[in-house]
């Protein structure tokens, strides 16, 4: 059978691979691009709506996001990177629905962010996290109260039947976003359908792959299996991107590049509690953070979220962690145990030992009873009534291993490209902050894997035109910042 060639593939269709293709497309129209999805559509898994809690996250409400160091002191470096990291999709995005490409207002909505805590210890620790943060430009609007008119004012539903609002104290900020990174990628990928030498294979798997270095070829030798037929097409492409979300570490391992060693994957799952009562869902107008429970993961900071879907407010609690041993929702009973390789098993071994009481917290969370995940929701909502609310499987995260040398293996709860040495393949493994800085993790790719291109008069140009801010720091610049926000909260209507 004769080999489709082609310059770029990318494997999967969520917002990551939706991301890359839109940037490559614009830095040189001529590239042919192929992207292939192992479901009927793309965005079905972690990037579609109510897999993922559609937080955009900014750093605003995120209480992980500013840890305290072994001394106490609270960290906010990670807040203003990832706010920073924001604001560049944000620009990427606005860029976009300037010129027709996206409509914003079917993909995000203003939705204020706020972080609310009990008790004087976590009080305290809110009151200095938001001196700290409020003191920096890209967290001047951040407001913080202790009063209690103002907090029925900014959660009136969470403080309806409250008995005790002593040490209660929450902050805001009101341009904060509720992004559907579904309908987002759908719009994506719906304009890269109109272009030419764009091409999108649904319902198709990349079964194998496999690089070749000839001197009249080199790249990468792929089969792509079209499931409904069970037809195998044999493709050579020049770089490849794994952007497959949990499926992406099996396809890396598979590639047998010597920078994917020691990667594992620990996969956990989520699950909601969805709200069916219009009433309720009209009372809310926010996203409330709060502190997790002792021993949990970052990743399951319970939170109470209005959200957009479909045109449709709603409104869902969660996410409750669970243990689970599929890497993607639609994946297999098998894939962890298929994931364990010779070359990753000490550091698989390393985090059971010293991951104990994260494996317990998860078992345990699977085995709660309805009542018991609505007793967690009550500490935001104390009058919540069971029959209002019903349970959701949310998307899976598989959180990356890797190796370290005191503990063998260690658990990673952020993000991490991993690229081949001569840049021919990448891909992007674990899920934290995810799909808000798809943008930057996608412009770090071509940094990785374009890099000569990276520097060319010509890319810089194209990049400056989508990401204004592109090559300068947000986090330094203040009057970048200010000019750059005014003009993306007013193009995304996210302005008060
Ligand atoms: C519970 C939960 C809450 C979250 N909350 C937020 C949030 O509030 N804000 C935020 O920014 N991020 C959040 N995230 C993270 C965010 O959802 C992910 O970072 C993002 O969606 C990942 O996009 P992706 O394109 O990498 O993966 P996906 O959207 O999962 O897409 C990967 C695609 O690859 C396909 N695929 C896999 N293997 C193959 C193969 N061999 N061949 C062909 N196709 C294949 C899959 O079918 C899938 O469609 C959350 C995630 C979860 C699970």
């Amino acid at each position: 059978m004769a080999t489709t060639d082609i310059d770029v593939l990318l494997v999967g269709g969520g917002i990551m691979s939706a991301t890359l293709a839109i940037l490559l497309h614009r830095l040189d129209p001529a590239l042919h691009i192929c992207m292939v999805e192992q479901l009927e559509d793309v965005a079905l898994e972690s990037s579609d709506a109510l897999n993922n809690a559609g937080t955009g996250h900014a750093g605003y409400c995120e209480l992980n996001y500013t840890p305290k160091d072994k001394h106490g002191e609270i960290q906010i470096r990670r807040a203003l990177e990832i706010n920073a990291a924001f604001e560049v999709s944000l620009q990427c995005w606005s860029t976009l629905v300037k010129e027709g490409v996206l409509n914003a207002a079917e993909f995000i909505q203003r939705v204020p962010h706020l972080s609310a805590v009990w008790g004087e210890q976590d009080s305290a620790f809110l009151k200095k996290r938001h001196a700290l943060l409020q003191a920096h430009p890209l967290f001047a609007e951040m407001q913080f109260t202790t009063d209690e008119a103002t907090l029925h004012d900014w959660m009136p539903l969470m403080m309806s039947g409250r008995q005790h609002t002593t040490h209660m104290s929450a902050t805001r900020v009101g341009h904060g976003s509720d992004v559907n990174f579904g309908a987002l990628t759908r719009q994506l990928v719906a304009y890269l359908k109109t272009r030419p030498n764009f091409t999108l294979l649904t319902q198709s798997r990349v079964s194998a792959l496999r690089q070749v270095q000839h001197r009249e070829r080199s790249g990468w030798q792929l089969r792509i299996q079209h499931l409904p037929s069970g037809q195998s097409q044999p493709y050579h492409a020049s770089f490849v991107f794994l952007g497959a979300g949990g499926g992406a570490l099996p396809l890396l391992q598979q590639s047998g590049i010597s920078e994917a060693q020691g990667y594992g994957g620990f996969p956990v799952s989520g699950q909601w509690l969805i709200c069916n009562n219009e009433a309720l869902i009209r009372q809310h107008h926010a996203k409330v953070y709060s502190q997790a429970a002792v021993g949990a993961p970052p990743m399951s900071v319970p939170h109470l979220d209005t959200r957009m879907i479909e045109g449709k407010p709603a409104l869902l609690f969660g996410p409750y962690a669970g243990f689970t041993t599929r890497f993607l929702k639609q994946g297999s009973r098998f894939d962890l145990a298929k994931s364990v390789k010779f070359r990753n098993i000490k550091s698989l071994l390393g985090v059971c030992r010293h991951n104990a009481d994260l494996t317990k917290y998860l078992i345990k969370e699977v085995f709660q009873s309805h009542e018991q995940r609505m007793d967690a929701l009550r500490v935001f909502l104390p009058d919540a009534n069971s029959r209002d609310w019903q349970l959701a499987h949310a998307g899976q995260r598989v959180q990356i291993i890797k190796r370290c040398h005191q503990h063998w293996g260690k658990l990673e709860f952020g993000t991490e490209i991993v690229a081949s040495g001569d840049g021919s393949l990448a891909a992007l493994l674990g899920a934290s902050p995810g799909a808000s800085v798809s943008v930057k993790a996608m412009l770090d790719v071509l940094q990785r894997c374009f890099g000569d291109r990276m520097q060319s008069p010509a890319w810089q140009e194209s990049l400056k035109s989508l990401i204004p801010s592109y090559g300068e720091s947000l986090i330094e610049d203040a009057a970048l910042l200010r000019r750059v926000r005014n003009d993306t909260l007013s193009t995304l209507n996210l302005a008060q």
